[in-house]
Order: C-alpha cells, then sequence, then structure tokens
C-alpha cells in the first residue's frame, strides 16, 4: 500500500511507527503527518486496562488506510462506510442508515452522536449506526435491560473486543477501521487466503469458523452475562466481509498502489 510521502518528503512507502505514550489518555492517535500511532494506556469501558494487541494495531492501520484512500482527491473508505447501507441475506438492515419510526416516545436512539441524523426522501429521520451483527467478536454494547432493538434503545455501556476495537455506535470511522480489521483477518484467518468469490449462499451460518466476520448476532446482551452470540441463519458476517471486500477492491483500483 502506498504511505504518503512525508512533510520532509521522504519517500512513499514509507515506515508507520507505533509508539506509547501515557499523556494521550487511553487510546491511540494517529498522526498521518508523520505517519506515527501512538497510544496510551488503553482501558475497557469499566475502566479496566486493556493489553495493546494485535488487533489494536491493525485496527489503526485501518484508520492509516483510511486516511490514504483519500490520495489524489479520491473517495476514502469512511465515505463508503458513511453511504453504506448493508443488508443481509434476508434483506435486513446490518450496518448504515436506518428510520428511527417505530421507536416508542421518548426513545433514547439519538443519545449517542446526533451528528449523524439526516432526513430520507420520504421526511422520516434517520440515523447511522455501525449494528451488532456480523462483527468478528462483541457484543458490541450491552443493554439494560436487552432488547433487540438496538436502533431505538440507547445501550448501558459499550463493549470491547478483539473485533470491535471502538464499538462507538454512531461513528463512521471507528467503525471502518474495525471493518477493516475484520477484514484483514477474515481475508487472511489462520494463514488461508479466503475465497471471497462466493461467501454467501451457505446454508450452515457457522460454516465460518476462522477470524474476523462472523454470521452470529451480539445483541440483546447484558453485561454479566457471558456470550458467544447467536448463530445468524441472515449471514451478516459474510455479507459485511463481501462487502468490505468489494469497497477495498474498488479503493485499490482507484490507486496505483
Ligand atoms: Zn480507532
Amino acid at each position: 500500500m502506498g504511505v504518503d510521502a512525508g512533510p520532509m518528503g521522504q519517500q512513499a512507502e514509507g515506515t508507520i511507527t507505533f509508539a506509547r505514550d501515557s499523556s494521550v489518555g487511553p487510546l491511540c492517535v494517529t498522526n498521518n503527518n508523520v505517519r506515527t500511532i501512538t497510544c496510551g494506556a488503553l482501558q475497557g469501558s469499566t475502566g479496566m486496562p486493556r493489553t495493546f494487541t494485535k488487533f489494536v494495531a491493525v485496527h489503526e492501520l485501518g484508520h492509516i488506510f483510511d486516511d490514504q484512500s483519500a490520495q489524489g482527491g479520491q473517495i476514502r473508505l469512511s465515505d463508503f462506510v458513511s453511504n453504506a447501507s448493508i443488508t443481509d441475506s434476508n434483506i435486513l438492515w446490518v450496518m448504515g442508515w436506518i428510520t428511527t419510526n417505530g421507536c416508542p416516545p421518548g426513545s433514547n436512539v439519538f443519545a449517542e452522536d446526533t451528528t449523524v441524523l439526516r432526513s430520507n426522501n420520504a421526511g422520516q429521520l434517520e440515523v447511522w449506526r455501525r449494528g451488532e451483527r456480523g462483527w468478528g467478536s462483541g457484543p458490541g454494547s450491552f443493554y439494560n435491560p436487552p432488547t433487540q432493538n438496538d436502533r431505538c434503545v440507547q445501550r448501558s455501556a459499550p463493549n470491547f473486543t478483539d473485533f470491535q476495537q471502538n464499538p462507538d455506535q454512531a461513528s463512521v470511522d471507528e467503525s471502518a477501521a474495525d471493518m477493516f480489521l475484520n477484514w484483514v483477518y477474515r481475508l487472511q484467518s489462520g494463514g488461508v487466503l479466503a475465497n471471497v468469490c462466493d461467501p454467501l449462499n451457505q446454508t450452515n451460518p457457522g460454516y465460518w469458523t476462522g477470524q474476523g466476520f462472523l454470521n452470529r448476532d451480539w445483541r440483546n446482551q447484558m453485561s454479566d452475562t457471558p456470550t458467544s452470540g447467536l448463530l445468524d441463519g441472515s449471514l451478516p458476517g459474510d455479507n459485511r466481509f463481501f462487502w468490505m471486500h468489494e469497497v477495498v477492491d474498488d479503493i485499490f483500483d482507484r490507486h496505483p498502489w
């Protein structure tokens, strides 16, 4: 992948540096100008220390890929994600814009982030959400009380896992980085390059047992209930993978990498 020449005119395809610095707080900061990813002491949703893992590193590389995809004025990854309308094999919503119609009065649906709100052609309000299904690990949110209606009810807490490194429900950028992370691992899981030509139309949602995008439903979870999710016959993991692979393919086609 081409990495922009640095401010001092360094060659493209240069080095990306990871650094530790507790002064940046409990997160990682990507500075594309100096090609450095600086991480502080990471924390989970309850403030417990969180280890810097290879999954954190690949998530951060996803932010770099997002930045580099905009080289030459091209469409960046997060723009694709912002416009995404990913549905599963039963045409049910997985990620992207979704109407809030049908949510009960007093719903907290807008609480997390009101900047991702729009009106559709029918005059209905829509919000952008990352969705709870199809990620390679989870859940990304806890609900109290549990509810399947994740678009209407504000979660009680986020949950950080290997494949949901920053599960902000309304953040396009963080979802883009997690989509990159899941795609990398599913594409090459256990050293085997996945068959991306026909990942769909499987009859057994559990056929994919590798890493990254799983056909699992992570909704309806309480924080005190460990879970491996429910197998989801609508194949949300396959559909996320297939969508992401086409987008990355498109991005590479737009660049001389
Ligand atoms: Zn991030």
